[in-house]
């Protein structure tokens, strides 16, 4: 197809598709979907090899957010009986990260729901990033607390943090549609914010919300612009108890067709898969793994995740290996702009990646609603027959986190 051959030089390239050639990835039929994922797995292998980086979530502060994301679970009057909590305290939260750490984790992607933090929680998770920082060597912290002030994004830098998250989750058009307590300017600006800091900037989408193949386009192509690190791609998982609930519009086809869609548009920066990764390309995830070089291990803020050791059974099944705590996760020449690059944890001060702040995904304001909360709980092993059909509504997939942060029950990693 002269289409994907077209995009694959390109992306090795680092050239940016016209807005007609990522239309048309999101175009191509089911019976081309293989083509697609082999074209875009070219650019990601050019980039990243067969290296996959695991983030793991730390949910700091859950639910009782008083904006209205409608794909979010923890916004105002979600019915979701999700869990619901203030601020860990900065051990328990160290102890959850060195469980994902554990695991395989580089990355812990550090979360509180809210539209942003008073400067008394930013001095609170400070010391939460100190501790986990000096109880885990060569962790990358990413931080994800909503809108930024002046002055914030500084001050977590110098706190040790690496990278912030906020996603843009929508084209600037359709915003107003899922959001209307913030507006789409005020989360460009916090991502620059994060830039500015010195940051490695994560900001990524939300698919699956009732948008066209334009409004996608258009919000990956504000995220090439704003040039983040590492962008985040979830899949909205309509969770019970949200105004998005019965927004069941994805296949895993489709799901593969975004992410190969995001490649080709950010050849060299890591899209990580986020929530959803579970539910909507539940059997194809190892296809995915081809065009994304990071998904999260474990849970995510609300919903729960596959188990870890499938995670991880699943990325040597499919031929990749976890990305060490001592490899350089972006390509070198974006990495060089921060003077290290994200993994090289020897290079003092260098943050992740150029500009800053990469992780996200996840979370809270970055784009929970579908960020977080994925998942699924089935996947740990219960051998149940499943007789839904192939792309009705998968709630059985979907399953409230009662474990981990803000329990007593150990955590998924
Ligand atoms: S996405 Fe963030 S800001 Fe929006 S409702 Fe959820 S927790 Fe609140």
């Amino acid at each position: 197809m002269d289409l994907l051959n077209t995009l694959v030089d390109k992306g090795l390239r680092r050239e940016l598709p016209t807005r007609e050639e990522a239309l048309a990835v999101l175009a191509t039929s089911d019976d081309d979907v293989l083509d697609v994922v082999a074209a875009a797995g070219k650019v990601r292998r050019h980039w990243f090899g067969r290296r996959v980086k695991l983030n793991y979530l730390v949910n700091l502060k859950s639910g009782l957010c008083p904006e209205d994301c409608s794909y979010c679970s923890q916004r105002l009057g979600s019915s979701t009986g999700i869990l619901k909590y203030s601020w860990l305290k900065p051990d328990e939260a160290s102890k959850a990260a060195a469980a994902g750490l554990a695991g395989g984790a580089k990355r812990v992607c550090l979360v509180a729901s809210g539209r942003g933090p008073t400067d008394r929680d930013v001095d609170r998770v400070a010391g939460t990033i100190k501790a986990i920082k000096e109880q885990n060597e060569g962790v990358e912290v990413c931080a994800c607390l909503g809108l930024l002030s002046d002055g914030q994004a500084e001050r977590l830098r110098e706190a040790g943090a690496d990278a912030y998250n906020h996603n843009l989750n929508m084209s600037e058009g359709t915003y107003g549609d899922i959001t209307t307590t913030h507006t789409y300017a005020d989360r460009v600006d916090t991502v620059n914010k994060a830039h500015a800091a010195g940051l490695s900037a994560c900001s990524g989408l939300i698919a699956g919300m009732g948008e066209t193949d334009e409004d996608l386009v258009d919000v990956v192509f504000s995220l090439r612009e704003l040039d983040p690190d590492s962008v985040p791609v979830n899949f909205l998982i309509p969770v019970e108890g949200t105004p998005l609930a019965k927004e069941w519009n994805l296949t895993p086809q489709r799901c593969l067709r975004i992410l190969a869609m995001v490649r080709f548009v950010c050849p060299d920066v890591e899209v990580r898969i986020a929530g959803g990764r579970e539910v909507h390309l539940r059997t194809m995830q190892p296809l995915a793994l081809h065009l994304a070089n990071s998904i999260f291990l474990g849970d995510y803020l609300t919903t729960e995740g596959q188990a870890g050791q499938a995670d991880l059974e699943m990325i040597a099944d499919a031929g990749f290996v976890v990305e060490g705590a001592d490899e350089v996760t972006l390509p070198q020449h974006r990495a060089e702009v921060q003077g290290g690059g994200c993994g090289s944890h020897g290079a003092e001060g260098a943050g992740c990646g150029s500009h800053g702040a990469e992780g996200a995904g996840c979370g809270a304001h970055a784009g929970e609603g579908a960020g977080c909360g994925s998942v699924c709980g089935s996947h740990e092993g219960a051998a149940e027959a499943v007789t839904v059909p192939a792309n009705e509504p998968r709630t059985d997939l979907v399953a409230v986190r009662r474990r981990g942060a803000g329990t007593d029950l150990a955590p998924n990693a």
